[in-house]
């Protein structure tokens, strides 16, 4: 078997922190996108196109074209959009994905207006205040009716934070905080921003090497992940191969760790396709990838819906360690390269 080509460990770590920096959370996914669209533009041979429910599909000549492939990977994020403004003027929120309000509270956020402006502010309990509200900050249930977004504009009715220019169903975009420190990641969203960053760093890693996929594949970047139908479409009609790039679930009890790329073979949606599977366990132990196997408890993947919306391919499932996912995650570099060189292996196989 020829060597992996290698991957530029610094362009991975590059895109990643921008991506993260980039706001995207589910349906208001447009920039993070673009941002994608930029970084494989610099490669001729990728033809671009956006799907009308904004996906971005790449499509990549291979040596041969009888067995077409592609990869998915999500770059939309959990959030929230405005559901009421509050009489005091604070907003009330509805939340994009599925995450508890404990995971954000004491974030920053920017609310993305209609009229394009943007205005920050923190999400907060309603009793937030110790010196106010003692032991209620503590036992308070956090829920919609008890998390408020206190806007950083002098404001303190409906009507004044109306004015700012805020309706019901702006976009919310919590702060990822992002530090890299000793190779490890620290940030929100890195669901599936890493994910997306390990295909382009694979991607890289090809044209540097002067080599293209020995099948047709089609980079499929998705924006609607997060709430379940991400992956449902955008896809050539004669596909038989599907490979979701997204998240391994860290914790207790799990075989998925910050340092490896993991095999998902079952998830709440049950197990995935056992040839591709298999597959891809070959490629990784030929290579010589750190990778790990795992079965995730609670989790639903880009491939699955595609499998729901019918897609007649075989579909399997990859990706980095993360640990305390839908939560202030964190990632390895050591990961991250695994998981890029597992689809390099891929994409060459
Ligand atoms: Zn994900």
């Amino acid at each position: 078997m020829n060597k992996l080509p290698s991957i530029d460990q610094q362009y991975l770590l590059d895109c990643l922190v921008e991506l993260l920096n980039t706001p995207s959370p589910t349906g208001y996914a447009h920039q993070a996108v673009a941002r994608v669209a930029d970084y494989l533009s610099a490669f001729p041979d990728l033809e671009l196109r956006h799907t009308p429910k904004g996906a971005l599909v790449a499509s990549w000549p291979g040596d041969q074209n009888d067995a077409p492939r592609a990869l998915t990977a999500h770059v939309d994020t959990l959030g929230a959009m405005v559901k009421e403004i509050k009489p005091n003027g604070r907003l009330k929120l509805s939340a994009l994905g599925s995450f508890a309000w404990n995971t954000v509270e004491g974030e920053g956020c920017t609310v993305f207006t209609n009229d394009g402006d943007t205005l920050r502010g923190a999400l907060l309990l309603t009793a937030a205040s110790g010196h106010v509200h003692s032991g209620k900050v503590n036992e308070l249930k956090r829920e919609d009716a008890t998390m408020e977004v206190r806007l950083d504009a002098r404001t303190t009715s409906a009507e004044e934070t109306a004015e700012l220019g805020v309706t019901v169903g702006d976009f919310v975009a919590f702060d990822p905080r992002v530090e890299v420190t000793n190779g490890f990641v620290r940030s929100r969203h890195l669901d599936d921003k890493s994910g997306v960053a390990a295909v382009l760093a694979a991607v890289k890693a090809l044209h540097d090497a002067g080599l293209k996929p020995a099948q047709t594949t089609t980079l499929h970047f998705s924006n609607y992940e997060e709430v379940g139908h991400g992956a449902a479409s955008g896809f050539p009609d004669d596909l038989a191969e599907l490979v979701t790039v997204d998240m391994a679930a860290v914790g207790e009890g799990q075989a998925s760790d910050e340092f490896h790329a993991t095999l998902c073979v079952k998830d709440s949606g049950g197990p995935y396709h056992h040839g591709l599977s298999e597959k891809l366990r070959r490629l990784a132990e030929a290579n010589e990838i750190a990778f790990k196997v795992d079965i995730y408890p609670y989790y639903g993947s880009d491939g699955e819906a595609y499998w729901r919306a019918g897609g007649d391919v075989a579909v399997a499932l990859i990706g980095p360690g993360l640990d305390a996912s839908h939560n202030y995650e964190r990632t390895h570099t050591e990961a991250l390269v695994a998981t890029a060189q597992w689809v390099a292996a891929y994409l060459l196989s």
